[in-house]
């Protein structure tokens, strides 16, 4: 066969999500990526040891920083995303983390939305600041002025969520990546919620896009990792960055000043964080997340299908006081997920109940096909309470600035038959 279908960049997302990255003949013809289930590599000879290790030659050495398995993973979400490079990490939570120490040194800045991930708020307000890296909170993400506010010298990165958690509040991110660029500075995403399927944030000025894979990338709620994946082609020896400008400086001879300037991110977070932090994915997870990845664009149009479906029933129904779910008219947030989704708003919704935290409760106790989680994007429908959960522990403040309330659960709509997800709802509310 002569056609290679793994590096043709003129295929679409579906055909991508089953064969970029992956030439069987590099791997005896095997269909199925293999699992290097292998900790470390004979180096061969001498002169190929120096040639690794100087990252003069691709190849791999020790799997705390490289892996073919990986290799595969990172090239094909790097093609469904279209970026430039990525890389596979053990959890979002690592991905997110060590994106920013590539990116921040004590006394240095991150910009972004009080509507987080729990674990992303916790990492910028109260881990990152012991060692002299500090959030900055926008509290109104709509309100451009307010981010503009917070940009001093040293601001390293803009970073929020395309789909923003549990609210599922959508951010003009054109208008912020034109600013954040206007400072010279990268804008970082986090599109776990909805894939590069519904929406690949490269198209809209991002820089740096991190992943929760754990979510509907592996699809099944049965592994844990993480991805960060880089466009690519942004300036990071502008003056904001001197690691950046130190790094490049030692290894452009080595690397090839041309390759390290459009990836210089994903070197620099390799070579460095991978290599001595070591939060790297196992193959076996890379595995378990390309057999995910294969069915993501069938799996999200269902996904995002049955979540409309129950959007509009739970909208109608006289025990829900508010319903937020950026796909439905009453949204604050209908104009923009029309214009960055057209392919749907993601699966996610959460609800505010008129009967307060007990009504809300009582629904939990009482559905019997969603199941009572704290994790999203699973093939199965999940419901949590985040107040007293996912949020715990933060104050009344903290939470409200987050959008989560003690009337509201958290829906996660799995490809379930929509007519029993919505009969299970119905009972449980009624
Ligand atoms: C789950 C999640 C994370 C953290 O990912 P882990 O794989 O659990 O470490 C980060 N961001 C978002 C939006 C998430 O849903």
């Amino acid at each position: 066969m002569s056609y290679e279908a793994y590096n043709d960049d003129s295929l679409g997302f579906a055909t991508k999500q089953l064969h970029a990255g992956y030439n069987p003949a590099e791997h005896n013809r095997s269909k199925a990526v293999p699992i290097y289930q292998t900790a470390a590599f004979e180096l061969g000879d001498y002169d190929r040891c120096v040639r690794l290790f100087s990252y003069a030659e691709e190849g791999h050495s020790y799997v705390r920083f490289s892996n073919p398995t990986n290799a595969v993973l990172e090239k094909r979400i790097a093609a469904l995303e279209g970026g430039a490079a990525a890389l596979s990490m053990a959890s979002g939570m690592a991905a997110i983390s060590n994106a920013f120490l590539n990116l921040a040194r004590s006394g240095d800045e991150i910009v972004a939305v009080t509507t987080l991930y729990g674990g992303s708020t916790t990492l910028l307000s109260s881990i990152l600041p012991q060692y002299g890296v500090i959030g900055r909170f926008v509290e109104d993400g709509n309100d451009i002025r307010a981010y503009e506010r917070l940009i001093t010298g040293k601001t390293k990165a803009i970073y929020l969520e395309s789909l923003g958690n549990p609210g599922m509040n959508i951010v003009d991110m054109e208008e912020i990546a034109e600013l954040a660029h206007r400072h010279g500075v990268p804008l970082v995403v986090d599109n776990t919620f909805a894939t590069p399927y519904l929406f690949r944030p490269f198209d809209h000025g991002a820089d740096i896009v991190c992943y929760s894979a754990t979510k509907y990338l592996a699809g099944h709620g049965t592994v844990i990792g993480g991805l960060v994946v880089e466009k690519g082609g942004f300036d990071y020896r502008n003056g904001r960055f001197p690691q950046m400008e130190q790094f490049y400086d030692e290894y452009k001879d080595s690397i090839g000043g041309e390759e390290l300037r459009k990836t210089l991110f994903t070197k620099r977070l390799r070579i460095v964080y991978l290599t001595d932090l070591g939060a790297h994915m196992s193959p076996m997870q890379a595995f378990f997340l390309l057999q995910g990845i294969e069915t993501l664009s069938l799996r999200m149009e269902r996904h995002t299908e049955n979540a409309r479906k129950i959007a509009v029933f739970l909208d109608d129904h006289p025990a829900v006081k508010q319903v937020a779910y950026p796909g439905l008219p009453s949204s604050p947030y209908y104009a923009l997920a029309r214009r960055y989704f057209p392919r749907g708003a993601g699966a996610i919704l959460s609800i505010r109940l008129k009967g307060g935290r007990e009504k809300a409760l009582a629904v939990l106790k009482k559905v019997r096909v969603f199941d009572y989680m704290v994790n999203v994007g699973d093939a199965k429908s999940l419901i949590v309470h985040p107040a007293s959960s996912t949020h715990f522990g933060q104050s009344a403040a903290q939470q409200e600035a987050a959008g989560v309330y003690n009337d509201m659960l958290r829906l996660s709509v799995g490809i379930e038959d929509a007519e029993d997800l919505i009969n299970d709802l119905k009972r449980a509310l009624d």
